[in-house]
């Protein structure tokens, strides 16, 4: 599988990684034997980046990882988690508890040092403590060892870009989600803020959390109703040109050298192999255009997100 050097960390990373919140029940998938066997599946298959929260399941996601990876050789994976975000509305973005949380992570996940540890979701959080007091907590995990590399995660990309004003030169990573998907590109003109401080960019969900699926959002999704129903239709015209929605907003996600990896959420085999395969095949170049075409009247359409101030 194609890597990419995820900016200054030096990591080379496949351009699909392993997105852990369905391991946390967060979109209705509970066989957690199942779960286990597709962590070490996708290992096997190349995969080599795994990302996770405290938050996913209320620290589930981690216990099934730390079950997953147990006999797996280090060496084989990169593994991230986050800092910050504990529940819907439970946050805590202090120097205490994100150095409590990372030493936490890694004993629930059964690993002595964490490739990435990110702030998650700091629109909820001051951006002057995430700046001015969770980053040195991080940088002091960094220094000790625990920790290799360090970012912040959010959907508002105001406030990462932010923060990377700020702290450009000692952030190593950022997750942004649901900005580089076929109904949002904004992440693009983000890039170059970016690329400023050669910071690695994961870009998550661009299924945008199941609504670029057969299936469709979960009932929590926070997207208008109209973008939903948009979402539907597009689904339709790609199954009417005997394709998938989730096939080509993946390849339309990966095609993109400057994003250097997708996360998305796999929690069985199967959803492996066909995200495997689907990287494997040239997108349909005719229906990812009528695609887009389709989404043009909602394009780049947000929802708001955290503090109204971030
Ligand atoms: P996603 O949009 O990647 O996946 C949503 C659903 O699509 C899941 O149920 C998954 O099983 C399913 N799926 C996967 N491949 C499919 C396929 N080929 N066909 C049909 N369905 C398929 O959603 P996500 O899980 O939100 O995002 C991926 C990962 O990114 C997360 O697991 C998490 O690790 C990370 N993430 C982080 C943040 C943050 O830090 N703030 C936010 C969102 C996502």
């Amino acid at each position: 599988m194609e890597k990419r050097r995820l900016g200054k960390t030096n990591i080379e990373v496949s351009s699909i990684s392993y997105g852990g919140s369905p391991l946390g029940g967060v979109y209705g998938d509970n066989d957690i034997a199942s779960q286990i066997d597709s962590v070490q599946y996708a290992i096997s298959k190349g995969i080599n980046f795994i990302d996770t929260s405290p938050y996913y399941g209320s620290k589930l996601s981690e216990t099934v990882l730390g079950d997953a990876l147990k006999g797996v050789p280090r060496d084989k994976y990169y593994l991230g988690t986050k800092v910050g975000r504990y529940g819907l509305s439970d946050f805590n973005f202090s120097y205490d508890t994100i150095i409590a949380s990372v030493k936490e992570s890694m004993q629930r996940m059964g690993v002595d040092y964490l490739d990435v540890v990110q702030c998650h979701d700091i629109e909820f959080g001051d951006l002057g403590q995430v700046i001015n007091e969770s980053i040195p907590a991080l940088l002091k995990l960094k220094s000790d060892g625990l920790v290799r590399h360090i970012g912040v995660t959010g959907y508002p990309l105001s406030a990462i870009e932010r923060v990377v004003e700020a702290r450009g030169p000692c952030l190593d990573v950022i997750l942004s989600y649901c900005h580089y998907t076929l109904n949002d590109s904004t992440l693009q003109s983000s890039l170059p803020v970016f690329q400023q401080h050669d910071i690695g960019v994961i870009n998550a969900s661009f299924l945008n959390m199941g609504m670029l699926t057969n299936r469709g959002p979960p009932a929590w999704h926070p997207a208008p109703d109209k973008l939903k129903q948009k979402c539907v239709e597009a689904a339709e015209l790609c199954k009417s040109r005997g394709s998938d929605i989730s096939k080509l907003a993946l390849q339309f996600a990966t095609m993109n050298p400057s994003i250097h990896t997708n996360l998305v959420g796999m929690p069985c085999r199967q959803q492996v192999d066909l995200n495997l395969e689907t990287l494997s095949q040239p997108i349909d170049d005719q229906l990812l255009q009528d695609v887009l075409e389709l989404f043009k009247p909602l394009k780049d359409l947000i929802w708001t997100s955290g503090k109204p101030e971030n």
